[in-house]
C-alpha cells in the first residue's frame, strides 16, 4: 500500500486535533501517518539508524510465518522426540497477537492491560472464562522477570505462540492416552522454544528464505528513495541488523538493488551480528568485512562506536526497530538514542478502528446515557428508601427529612412530608415503579454496550480484541509504545510523507481534571 500525497503542496493550511501545526499531514491517509508519543525535530538529528527484520524488511507474515512454524514442527519432532502425531497441527495466523504473555508453567496465553493486570486468558487456544481467569490471575501483577512468563515483543514470536498454544490443546484433550501423555504442559514451551531458536541458528530458515525472497518479503518502492532524501538532507544513515552478513546482504539486495544500485551505498555504516540489546550496553569489538570495495562493514560493535563513526551522540541519533525491548527500550534508555518504532500491524488496526466510526459514536451515547439512567436511579432509590424511614412521621413533625437533604430531593421530601397516609402509599408506589422502569432501561443499555463492545474487539480479532486497547483502556503493549518510542509507524517508507527536518508535535497530554 503506498501513499500517493503531496505533502508540501497542502502544507500551512492544516491544523491537527489537538491545535498544533501539522502542515499537509491531512493527506496523508491515516494507516501511513506518523505517530507521535514525545516531540521530536528532525532538525536536531544527525544520524537516523535502522534495524533490518520487520523494520527495513517487511516479511510476507503469512509465507513467513508458516515456514517458520513448520521447520520448528519437524525439530520437535526429528530433534525432541516428539510424535509424528503432532503433524496434524495447523498454524493459524490469527490466533497469536503481539504482546501476549506465556504462563510456561499452566499453558496459557495472557493478553495484559495498561497496569499489567490479566484481563485476557486462553488455556492453549480455548479462551478462559471470567470465572477461570480471576482464579488463577486476580489480584496477581504478572512479574515478567520471573522464569514462569514469557512476552512475545516481535513478530519472530508469532508462530512461536502458536504452535504452543496448538500443543498445549492436544495435552489438555488427552492428558493421558495421548501423542502428549509422556510430556509435562511445563515442559512444552521451553521446547518449542528451543525448536524455533535453532531454526533461526542452524541456517535452516534462512536458507529456505534466501532460495524464494519474493515469496517471503513485502517489497516497497519506496524504500530506497526514502533513505536516499534522508542522505541527500544531510543526515548520516546507519544499519544495525542481528541478522549475519550473508543473509543482509542477500534480503537487502533483493529489497533495494533495483531502486539504488547497490544497498549497501544507501549506508555510511552497516553493522551486521549486532546482537542488540547487548549492542546496547556492552563494548563489543567490531570486526571490519571488507567486501566488494567497501569499508563500512562491520561484524558486531556497540553504540558509542556508531556514535564516533558517524559524530553523532545521544539524541543526535534516531533508531528505527521493531523489536519494543531489543531495540526501541535498550537504545533509549542505556543510549539516550531517539526512538521510531515499526509496527507492521498498525495498517490493519488503524484499518479497523476506521470502520467502526459509527460503532464508536453509538458507544459513546450509550455510554453517557449509562451515566444519565446511573445518576437518575440512584436518586429515585436514596428517596425511595428516606420516604421508607419517613412512613411513620406525623405531618406536622419536619424532623422526618434528613438535614443533608437538598434542592430536587428536598423538595420532594417536603411534598411527601405534606401528604397523609393514602397519599403517601400511592406516591411511593409510583416511585417504585419508576426505579424499576430505569432498572430496565439500564439492563438493555448495559446489554447493548457489551455487545458493542464485543463486537468492535472481534473485529480486530475473536480472541484478543486489538493490538493496543483493552476494553476502556491501553493495553500492556500500547503502554510500551507509548513509553519507550518517541515516534511509531506502520513502516519506514511512510517517512516520504514527512519532511526530511520535520518537527514531529505530541498531541496534548491530558490528565482526567483537565477541563
Ligand atoms: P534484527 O534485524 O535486529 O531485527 O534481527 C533479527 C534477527 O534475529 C534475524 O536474523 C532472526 O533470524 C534472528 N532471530 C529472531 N528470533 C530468533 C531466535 O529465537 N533465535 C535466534 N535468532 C533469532
Ligand atoms: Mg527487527
Amino acid at each position: 500500500m503506498t501513499a500517493s500525497t503531496d505533502f508540501h503542496s497542502a502544507a500551512g493550511d492544516d491544523v491537527g486535533e489537538s491545535g498544533h501545526y501539522l502542515p499537509g499531514e491531512r493527506n496523508v491517509p491515516l494507516e501511513n501517518r506518523i505517530f507521535i508519543n514525545r516531540n521530536l525535530r528532525l532538525d536536531r538529528v544527525r544520524a537516523l539508524g535502522f534495524d533490518m527484520d520487520h523494520t527495513l524488511a517487511l516479511y510476507n507474515r503469512e509465507t513467513f510465518e508458516q515456514l517458520t512454524f513448520d521447520l520448528a514442527m519437524d525439530n520437535l519432532v526429528e530433534w525432541k522426540g516428539y510424535p509424528d502425531a503432532i503433524r496434524s497441527i495447523e498454524y493459524d495466523p490469527n490466533f497469536i497477537i503481539r504482546g501476549l504473555v506465556v504462563d510456561k508453567t499452566y499453558g496459557n496465553l495472557l493478553k495484559m492491560d495498561n497496569h499489567d493486570y490479566v484481563a485476557r486468558a486462553t488455556h492453549g487456544t480455548r479462551p478462559l472464562s471470567k470465572a477461570e481467569r480471576k482464579k488463577r490471575y486476580r489480584g496477581l501483577r504478572i512479574n515478567l522477570r520471573s522464569d514462569r512468563y514469557q512476552s512475545f515483543d516481535t513478530l519472530f514470536s508469532m508462530p512461536e505462540g502458536a504452535l504452543f498454544a496448538k500443543l498445549v490443546d492436544l495435552k489438555t484433550d488427552q492428558p493421558r492416552r495421548g501423542p502428549l501423555k509422556n510430556v509435562k504442559v511445563s515442559q512444552i514451551f521451553g521446547d518449542v522454544r528451543n525448536c524455533v531458536d535453532k531454526v533461526h541458528r542452524d541456517g535452516s530458515l534462512k536458507s529456505r528464505i534466501m532460495a524464494d525472497l519474493e515469496r517471503y518479503f513485502i517489497r516497497d518502492d519506496r524504500l530506497a528513495s526514502t533513505l536516499q532524501r534522508l542522505c541527500a538532507g544531510g543526515k548520516k544513515v546507519f544499519l544495525v541488523t542481528n541478522s549475519e552478513h550473508d543473509y543482509t546482504h542477500a534480503v537487502l539486495s533483493f529489497l533495494l538493488n533495483d531502486q539504488a544500485g547497490d544497498w549497501r551505498s544507501l549506508f555510511d555504516l552497516i553493522i551486521v551480528d549486532s546482537r542488540k540489546p547487548g549492542f546496547f550496553t556492552q563494548k563489543i569489538a567490531p570486526t571490519p568485512i571488507p567486501t566488494d570495495g567497501f569499508d563500512t562493514i562491520y561484524q558486531g560493535g556497540h553504540a558509542a562506536f556508531v556514535e564516533e563513526y558517524l559524530g553523532a551522540n545521544g539524541d543526535q541519533v534516531l533508531y528505527f526497530g521493531d523489536h519494543t525491548y531489543g531495540d526501541i527500550l535498550r537504545s533509549k534508555t542505556s543510549v539516550g538514542w531517539r526512538t521510531a518504532m515499526i509496527v507492521q500491524e498498525l495498517e490493519e488496526e488503524v484499518a479497523v478502528n476506521e470502520s467502526q466510526v459509527y460503532h464508536r459514536r453509538e458507544l459513546a451515547d450509550l455510554i453517557s446515557r449509562r451515566k444519565d439512567i446511573a445518576r437518575d436511579l440512584d436518586q429515585t432509590r436514596l428517596l425511595m428508601s428516606v420516604m421508607d424511614g419517613m412512613v411513620g412521621y406525623p405531618q406536622t413533625q419536619t424532623n422526618g427529612i434528613p438535614p443533608w437533604t437538598r434542592g430536587y430531593a428536598r423538595r420532594q421530601l417536603e411534598l411527601f412530608h405534606a401528604m397523609d397516609g393514602g397519599e403517601r402509599s400511592d406516591h411511593l408506589r409510583r416511585i417504585r415503579h419508576t426505579a424499576e422502569g430505569l432498572q430496565f432501561l439500564m439492563d438493555q443499555t448495559v446489554a447493548r454496550i457489551r455487545v458493542l463492545e464485543r463486537d468492535m474487539a472481534h473485529a480486530h480479532n475473536a480472541v484478543w480484541g486489538p493490538l493496543f486497547r483493552e476494553g476502556n483502556e491501553l493495553s500492556r503493549f500500547a503502554r510500551q509504545v507509548r513509553e519507550f518510542a518517541c515516534i511509531y509507524s506502520s513502516r519506514v517508507a511512510n517517512f516520504m510523507n514527512y519532511p526530511v527536518n520535520y518537527y514531529f508535535i505530541s498531541p496534548e497530554e491530558r490528565m482526567p481534571h483537565d477541563v
